[in-house]
């Protein structure tokens, strides 16, 4: 069964009802989560239900070795992560022998974060967990929850490898919440040939939020990094503290009555004081509040609280927020109310800040999205999401947050300057009314499976009743494992013969190849790991690495030794790898016609490799610099969606001026922006190659590779969803009012020829032949 509602709607209930029961009744329960925060925080919660005969426990990387005998002999309900399921349960499966014997519920929590290569090593994992089941003669209950996600059933199904009901009807009272989306006006600075840049969503992320909390709006903003989330907070607290110095108390009387969200106009958003950042004119009292205004005062213990002096920042102009009746603000105060949250606090400091966002102290929160996992922070009358999040899903997750006890509420969506921001924020449409994604994953991918195939066989030989549990490129697969020498073939199955640990060679977080290891150079730390190929492109010497949302400075990717050396830093810009691409298709799969061109589906070689980094300033956008890099390329065996054009459909084209390299270079950026609108993916699992003329084609061709090692199901969604896709691609290029290109529509920031040549009308022309008499 897989439940898919809302926040807050009441899941975990209806599993812990028939796992506690089950629990009562003598068996166990296996409780799986993406991270081991939300497993500490179910435990905590299940701890406080009392209830003698539930012997919950965590299993993960930091249960102590005296601890785990305990827990695998006595608890009923263990909580753990698909990463310790992988190398540790599944692998010494007979040590847990009296637990799977008494399996009767297994819950998979959180699951719409199954997707993609992650997603389709966690259906594998599953797979293995069954046949160990079986093993111990146990049939437990598969119970999913899941974000509201499109046909979560089919999902489920591809998840686990059953037949699986859906609840998708969501009855928990709700009021309703307004919608905003936002779009940061183009600013004078410029950017990559000339390109006007959009004023950061940060940016007016911060002054919402000043805004909002000056209302008496308890908010949440919602920031990708913690850097930019600190940001966020520390030039919103400025805000505050300039008003403060302006208004003496007592307050003055509600500038206006209505609520209304104004975006700004261009004139006061320059990054310069102007005159629009003029804050409303004291009123005639005898107190003046001294311009220590800003200084911290008692707040929870570890939470950032960074100082704060008036400054007159960037702002959007006078406030256009209705003041409610004589709020009792304390001047003084005001900036306190506005904090930043980041991943890796402990739970104490995290119940610290529920309290304080419940008592008002704290009305305005910047957060990482790390706050999805264990904060209870409903009771909020407004988000602001800086960016799109990625899927509608999150987008509804994230808005899901505000709205105390059936109240209205406020959500609003800022864009940043990107294809698929402006594409939403100028198409409603694309927003309401419209079903949320489907988790795209693809365990049959063979890169996925041979791993986990040589896994399963060290955990139990595997035997011709196990092909179909896996799927059906098994065989295949076992045949090539075989070659290979991993596995031996014998009269009564495959077995696992070597040495070394089969799950070893199942990298579930990364996508292959051995895995770069993460130092902090420092301390020593091992951070994390990152496969080889995506070393190139977010570990490089001198890249910006955000790691549970806190920055790290690479000093040094040294490839022969397996490491990045990283360094605490706190830079105020980001960075962005930039590659040059090559091409061959292998196989075509599938074929067909589209408007006067054709699409493809297949397989392709890829050679890749980053040649740069572009490094641009956090808040304002502003381009830096492009440093070079040495590093080698990479070849990469995907699958591919791509399109062609005859010569005799672009002819025309040529004929009116067009740059017909450009305008497919502009097609191929934008659609790589789109496509996570349809696949639920993001623009950096995915890359593209456009030409005048391919070699395997002769003829004009756009492709769109997966960037994962065997396909990751993101270019096979596009295939099924073309029309669409294009069509949207075509929307955001014509929605973005720049002239000849700009981030927002056709740039691209991840361009290894350094966005050149683009040519943006031409790729509504070439859309449109395209798309004719679709
Ligand atoms: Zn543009
Ligand atoms: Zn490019």
């Amino acid at each position: 069964m897989i439940i898919s509602t809302g926040t807050a709607s009441g899941k975990s209930l209806a599993y812990l009802t028939p796992a506690i029961a089950s629990c009562l009744g003598g068996g166990t329960v296996l409780y799986l989560t993406p991270t081991k925060a939300l497993a500490a925080d179910q435990l905590r919660g299940l701890r406080e239900l009392r209830i003698t005969q539930l012997r919950a426990a965590c299993f993960d990387g930091d249960t102590p070795f005296e601890e785990r005998t305990w827990v695998r002999q006595h608890a009923n309900y263990v909580l753990t992560n698909p990463d310790m399921l992988h190398r540790s349960i599944l692998p010494r499966h007979a040590q847990w022998s009296t637990f799977f014997r008494r399996l009767r519920m297994v819950i998979v929590d959180e699951c719409h974060g199954y997707r993609g290569v992650f997603g389709s090593h966690v259906a594998q994992i599953l797979r293995r967990l069954r046949r160990a089941c079986a093993r111990y003669n146990a049939r437990p209950t598969f119970m999913l929850a899941s974000a509201t996600a499109s046909e979560p059933g089919a999902f489920a199904t591809r998840l686990t490898g059953l037949e699986m009901d859906e609840v998708t009807v969501d009855t928990s009272p709700k009021g309703s919440t307004t919608i905003a989306l936002w779009e940061p006006p183009l600013t004078e600075l410029r950017g990559e040939g000339g390109a006007p840049v959009r004023r950061t969503a940060t940016a007016e992320a911060a002054d919402l939020l000043a805004d909002l909390v000056l209302a008496d709006v308890r908010t949440l903003a919602f920031v990708r990094s913690r850097r930019g989330a600190e940001t966020v907070a520390l030039s919103a607290r400025a805000k505050l503290a300039d008003v403060a110095f302006s208004i003496s108390p007592p307050f003055p009387t509600p500038l206006n009555t209505t609520t209304t969200l104004t975006p700004p106009s261009a004139e006061a958003t320059s990054p310069s004081p102007s005159a629009g950042a003029t804050p409303p004119p004291p009123p005639a009292t005898n107190a003046s509040p001294s311009p220590s205004a800003g200084a911290p005062s008692p707040s929870p213990s570890s939470l950032t609280a960074p100082t704060v002096t008036p400054t007159h920042g960037p702002t959007h102009g006078p406030l256009t927020w209705a003041l409610p009746d004589a709020p009792d603000h304390d001047l003084a105060d005001l900036p306190n109310k506005i904090a930043a949250y980041r991943a890796g606090y402990l739970a104490e400091d995290r119940r610290l800040l529920e309290k304080a966002l419940r008592a008002g102290t704290i009305m305005g929160l910047a957060t990482t999205n790390a706050l999805e996992l264990g904060v209870d922070v409903s009771g909020l009358d407004a988000v602001l999401i800086a960016g799109w999040p990625g899927t509608r899903a999150s987008l509804w997750q994230q808005a899901g947050r505000a709205g105390r006890d059936g109240q209205d509420a406020l959500a609003v969506l800022i864009a940043r300057d990107d294809p698929l921001d402006t594409y939403l924020v100028h198409h409603p449409e694309a927003l309401f009314g419209q079903p949320v994604e489907a988790i795209v994953l693809d365990p049959g991918n063979p890169y996925v499976l041979g791993p986990h195939l040589c896994a399963a066989a060290a955990e139990i030989p595997l035997t011709e009743d196990d092909l179909p549990i896996f799927g059906a490129t098994t065989s295949k697969v076992l045949d090539d494992l075989v070659a290979q020498g991993l596995l031996r073939r014998r009269p009564a199955g495959w077995f696992w013969t070597r040495r070394e640990r089969a799950t070893d060679l199942a990298d579930i977080r990364g996508g292959g190849g051995s895995p770069i290891q993460v130092v902090e150079s420092s301390t020593g730390r091992l951070l994390g790991s990152v496969d080889e190929p995506s070393a190139h492109t977010t570990v490089h010497t001198g890249a910006i690495y955000l790691h549970q949302g806190e920055t790290f400075l690479v000093e040094l990717l040294d490839l022969d030794a397996g490491v990045a050396l990283v360094t605490s830093a706190n830079p105020d810009y980001t960075t962005f790898a930039r590659d040059i691409t090559d091409i061959s298709i292998l196989s075509t799969e599938r074929s067909q016609a589209l408007g006067s061109g054709t699409l493809h589906f297949g397989e392709v070689e890829v050679t890749r490799q980053v040649v740069s980094y572009l490094k641009r300033r956090l808040q304002s956008g502003e381009m830096l610099g492009d440093e070079p890099l040495e590093l080698p390329p990479r070849t990469l065996r995907t699958r591919a969606v791509w399109w062609t054009l005859p010569a005799s459909a672009v002819a025309p084209l040529a004929e009116a001026g067009i740059d017909l390299g450009g305008a497919a270079h502009a097609a191929e950026h934008a659609s790589i922006g789109l496509l996570p609108l349809f696949a639920t993916c993001d623009r950096w699992d995915i890359g593209g190659v456009s030409t005048e003329l391919h070699a395997d084609t002769g003829l004009l061709t756009v492709f769109v590779y997966d960037g994962h090692e065997g396909g990751a199901g993101f270019a096979e969604r596009g295939y099924a969803r073309a029309t669409d896709w294009l069509t949207a691609t075509r929307e955001a290029i014509m929605s973005c009012e720049c002239e000849r290109g700009c981030p927002s529509c056709i740039q691209s920031p991840k361009c290894g020829n350094g966005n050149e040549p683009l040519h943006k009308r031409g790729a509504i022309r070439l859309l449109n032949t395209l798309l004719a008499s679709q």
